[in-house]
């Protein structure tokens, strides 16, 4: 009881800087398709979950979702149909409250945050399943704005010892509103469960596209690529940076536009700690796949480098490092790679001020988004910023 009340308490008033201080990191496994080192780390330990009840909770029409969330197929329990996210009036009368918490200027009054519960959700089908959850296709009943829903299982999560990295992802989430990244707009929990309430990206996972594409067309993949470069550059002016950028942590909206997910593995800058090992190894940047140089800190430069794998990715269908985990290692540390003669030198020549082993050389968001290749194939309309 006291433990579960413990780790109640750490989703409620969440309040996290950066967190990496005592990640020890176990390079181990493949991520996902390919091999992700998100939950090979060893964080604290933390008190393991026992199924209570809370005294003061409201009853939750819990029968709406399965209660292990364990359901057999796709039967949806609600049929939702879908307005664009877009479509859906963003006033905040029409969805989740969702204001900016970093906008806010310490001495501005905050608005009182909304209780969520599961009751204010009718579920519909689901969208997927990770790690540590299942996510729903969700509407809100008062405003019939459409979402995803997130849940979490405490005694999963404890498990896994991630709690702090979703603490951290919700807290970091949270904070941020742009166009590129996937809004989380609110989270609660029952005694078993976390529920985030999470911006709703209509055409699915980026991954799956570039893999059914095989690989996207330069003008695709520009567009893609400027679109990652504006949201990554909101990122960094926050002080956030991602250090999981790959295709597989990309979501896209109903409009093709891309959403940036997974914040699990995203930290305020500075980071001034030693490395931490995280992320996918293909995607590793040099600075953080060198643990025995005591200096090694790293910065938001590390998004750079795994923009530059990801346009390479994007145009050659796999990244440019890919090969046994050893091996990918050598060749990250030596940026050993080449481009294929069938991408074009203008593409060629982005990946290349990219893929930088010094990450003070490696181009700025800036200079990306005016780079000749992007130009190229994202000339903005008359009128547009
Ligand atoms: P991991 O546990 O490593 O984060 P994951 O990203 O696949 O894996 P989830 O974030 O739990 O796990 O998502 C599971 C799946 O649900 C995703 O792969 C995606 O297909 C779908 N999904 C998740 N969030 C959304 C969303 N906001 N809109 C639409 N589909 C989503
Ligand atoms: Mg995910």
């Amino acid at each position: 009881m006291a433990d579960i009340q413990n780790l109640e308490q750490r989703f409620e008033g969440i309040s996290v800087q950066d967190e990496n201080l005592d990640v020890n990191t176990a390079v181990a496994a493949q991520h996902k398709q390919k091999g992700s080192l998100s939950h090979a780390i060893s964080l604290t330990n933390l008190p393991s979950n026992t199924s209570t009840t809370q005294p003061n909770r409201l009853k939750l029409p819990l029968q709406k979702l399965p209660a292990n969330s364990q359901p057999k197929g796709p039967t949806p329990l609600t049929k939702i149909t879908l307005p664009s996210q877009a479509a859906q009036r963003p006033s905040s009368d029409s969805r989740p409250s969702d204001p900016d918490p970093i906008a806010h200027l310490p001495s501005e009054p905050k608005p009182k945050p909304k209780q969520w519960h599961l009751g204010l959700f009718e579920i519909g089908k689901p969208l997927g399943k990770g790690k540590f959850g299942r996510v729903y296709l969700a509407r809100e009943r008062a405003t019939g704005f459409v979402c995803a829903l997130k849940v979490l299982h405490k005694s999963e999560l404890a498990a896994g010892k991630v709690e702090k990295q979703v603490r951290r992802e919700i807290e970091i989430q949270s904070n941020l509103a742009h166009p590129g990244l996937l809004r989380l707009y609110g989270h609660f929990h029952d005694s078993k469960r976390i529920f985030l309430i999470l911006e709703f990206a209509g055409k699915g996972e980026l991954y799956k596209h570039l893999r059914k594409a095989q690989r996207f067309s330069e003008p695709v993949a520009a567009q893609y690529i400027a679109q990652m470069a504006s949201a990554l550059k909101y990122l960094h002016k926050k002080h956030v940076i991602h250090r999981d950028i790959k295709p597989e942590n990309i979501l896209v909206g109903i409009h093709g536009e891309i959403k940036i997910s997974d914040f699990g593995w995203s930290v305020h800058a500075p980071n001034n700690r030693r490395n931490t090992m995280c992320g996918t190894l293909d995607y590793l940047p040099p600075e953080m796949i060198k643990p025995s140089r005591e200096d090694s800190f790293y910065s938001e430069k590390v998004d750079l480098w795994s923009l530059g794998v990801l346009t390479y990715e994007f145009l050659c269908g796999e990244a440019p490092f890919e090969d046994s985990m050893v091996m990918t290692q050598r060749r990250i540390a030596r940026c050993e790679m080449t481009v294929p003669s069938f991408v074009s030198s203008e593409a060629r020549d982005l990946i290349k001020r990219l893929l930088v082993l010094d990450p003070e050389k490696r181009l700025t968001l800036e200079e990306v988004e005016v780079h000749p290749w992007i130009l190229r194939h994202c000339a903005k309309k008359e009128g547009e910023k």
